[in-house]
């Protein structure tokens, strides 16, 4: 007999029914304990495939989306990886199981410490959490292996495309702020950028600057 609680059973289910199929993607959902990121109010709905609202007007993303987006970025041990949008840092540890380095932005700075010690907290070493603008990514942070966009931007910054080495891949959800956005993927290549539109999402808005309330 299996020790998991249902929730967390039908969880895995979910993901793989909705067609998460890599093995990895699927035992790190598994290990990272979303219950952790979520507010007190909302543990109990953890392990429900929905976006849940954290501090600041913000929310975690659906588990499925944050699965999907993973996958898509094929990552390995060795790969740095960079996000824009911190939130809860729930992105950020399932990141970080499956590479061997994440950066992570985040433009308020009570979501930024809050996600820097919970992830402390649980053990997460290869992550640096940093409060600052996403559009505005310091130059001696170097390039990206993977870039990972959880925030909606208008369109994908010509140069933050720039911060992919050759190779590398980077995923944003693109569109209007209200409303759906389109999962993009670019992958950088020898000769530039190859642009694929994958499936319609819904995140907060990418907002330029870090944020003036705490
Ligand atoms: N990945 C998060 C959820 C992201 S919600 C998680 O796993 O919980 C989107 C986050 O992007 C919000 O916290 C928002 O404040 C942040 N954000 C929006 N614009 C940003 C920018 N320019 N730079 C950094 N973070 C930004």
């Amino acid at each position: 007999m299996s020790s998991e609680p249902p929730e967390k059973m039908m969880f895995q289910l979910t993901l793989r029914r909705r067609g998460i199929s890599d093995q990895a993607v699927l035992r790190t959902m598994e290990a990272v304990p979303r219950e952790n990121f979520v507010t007190a109010a909302d543990r109990r709905h953890a392990y429900r495939d929905s976006a849940l609202g954290i501090a600041c007007g913000q929310t975690i993303s659906q588990p499925f989306v944050v699965a999907y987006m993973t996958e898509q970025l094929q990552l390995q041990k060795d790969h740095k990886v960079l996000e824009i949008g911190t939130g809860s840092g729930y992105q950020a540890a399932v990141l970080s199981r499956l590479c061997g380095h994440v950066l992570t932005i985040e433009r308020y700075r009570t979501l930024a410490d809050g996600a820097r010690a919970r992830l402390e907290k649980l053990g997460y070493h290869n992550i640096e959490v940093m409060f600052g603008d996403g559009f505005d990514i310091p130059p001696g942070a170097g390039d990206f292996d993977r870039i990972i966009v959880t925030a909606a931007m208008e369109q994908i910054p010509e140069k933050l495309q720039q911060r992919l080495v050759t190779g590398g891949i980077l995923i944003a959800p693109v569109g209007p702020h209200q409303g759906t956005q389109t999962l993009v993927r670019v992958t950088r290549n020898e000769g530039g950028f190859d642009r694929r539109e994958l499936v319609d999402v819904r995140f907060v808005p990418a907002l330029p600057g870090i944020a003036r309330e705490l």
